[in-house]
């Protein structure tokens, strides 16, 4: 977008979205619009999204993401040590959870338990140096892992364990499983996939091999030993509102009917905030002023960090890039409001086509799983 910001004011205040209610506080920080050289300079180091927001424990993270709300201990400063990691792998209590193609093993109809193996059912998949990592220790300091089975499947011609339940992609069976449950699939998921992308050094093209727990792939060219590690895209997704409306627009991908808050990738050199601006610029051609962050979703499709905002339009008229979106409105509060009790009735289904939209633009929005569905949800309940 054009122009440029400066930022004049920053309360860094916290916000109580709505008290007695499981939203976490929000951080502020005001911007506006204001050509200057002097200003793009400063901009970039004055921008503290969040800066006085203090550390959040697991029990005061926002209660509703999907994906978010881990219970293990990723043990980061101890799985670097090779002889505590081998322990964890032959201890005698470990557990671990196999993953073929990407897909999770689980069992029982409704909401479904993931199947844990102990050390003797992986044993032949570790001499075949199947892809291993540690997920963390439960409270009792007993190690879980993730273990990629698919190569063994291919070996055999079928999938391994199918006596013990069935496979799932991670997407559908989120909201059959319990949260702690999705947020280590979705630990285990990413990892997976990042190990089979990344065999071989993008420095120098030869070979890498995991270490640190399975946290880090090492080149084996002893001139190179570069380092890789595992990545997580960020990407803004805003609501963005005016007064009593908000901006929501659909690409030609999504379900019938189907609008959702806008999203992008960051850029590097970009803040958070930058990236809600320049997005909502680009697909909309809306100007935004305040973002306030508000939560974020591990998205492992196969490696996002979902970044929640709110976000203030200071201008009205809509101008969508057709390349980015088929349509987008301004939709009232009313609106939205009976769309998400729709939503709601959709039970655990995310793809339920029953539900009926609403409003003068056939509106229907993102199931629970989804962070816009929680922006909405906050934004309702701000006033
Ligand atoms: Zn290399």
């Amino acid at each position: 977008m054009s122009g440029t910001w400066e930022l004049i004011d920053v309360s860094g205040e916290l916000i109580d979205a709505a008290a007695g209610s499981n939203n976490p506080p929000v951080c502020e920080a005001r911007l506006f619009t204001h050509a200057s050289s002097y200003s793009k300079r400063r901009f970039a180091s004055l921008v503290p999204l969040c800066q006085s927001l203090p550390p959040m424990n697991r029990h005061e993270t926002f209660e509703g993401n999907t994906f978010a709300g881990g219970e293990l201990d990723r043990a980061g400063h101890l799985r670097r040590d090779d002889k505590w990691y081998e322990a964890q792998i032959t201890h005698a209590d470990a557990r671990f959870l196999p993953l073929w193609h990407l897909k999770a093993l689980v069992n029982g109809s409704g909401l479904a338990d993931l199947v844990w193996l102990d050390y003797t059912e992986i044993a032949t998949e570790r001499e075949q140096d199947a892809c291993l990592l540690l997920l963390g220790l439960d409270d009792k300091r007993i190690p879980h892992f993730a273990i990629d089975v698919s190569a063994h499947a291919a070996a055999a011609g079928d999938a391994p364990f199918a006596d013990k339940g069935e496979y799932f992609d991670l997407r559908p069976l989120a909201p059959r499983i319990r949260r702690p449950d999705a947020a280590l699939l979705a630990q285990a998921r990413s990892m997976i996939d990042w190990h089979a992308r990344h065999g071989f050094c993008s420095v120098c093209g030869k070979a890498t091999l995991p270490d640190d727990g399975g946290y880090v792939r090492r080149c084996t060219d002893d001139a190179c030993k570069a380092q890789h590690f595992p990545r997580t895209d960020p990407v803004v997704i805003m609501l963005v509102t005016n007064g009593d409306r908000a901006l929501m627009g659909r690409q030609n991908r999504f379900p019938s009917k189907m609008f959702s808050a806008l999203a992008g990738f960051v850029e590097p050199g970009e803040t958070v905030e930058e990236a809600v601006r320049r997005e909502v610029m680009e697909e909309a051609g809306i100007e935004v002023g305040t973002v306030r962050y508000h939560s974020s979703q591990p998205w492992p499709y196969p490696s996002s960090l979902m970044i929640g905002c709110l976000a203030e339009a200071i201008s009205e008229k809509i101008t969508v890039d057709p390349l980015e979106l088929e349509s987008a409105y301004w939709f009232s509060r009313k609106d939205l409001t009976e769309a998400m009790e729709e939503s709601l009735k959709g039970g655990l289904d995310p793809f339920n086509r029953e539900m009926k939209s609403v409003g003068e633009h056939d509106l229907l929005v993102p199931h629970p799983m989804a962070i816009a569905h929680q922006l909405i949800r906050a934004w309702i309940e701000l006033d």
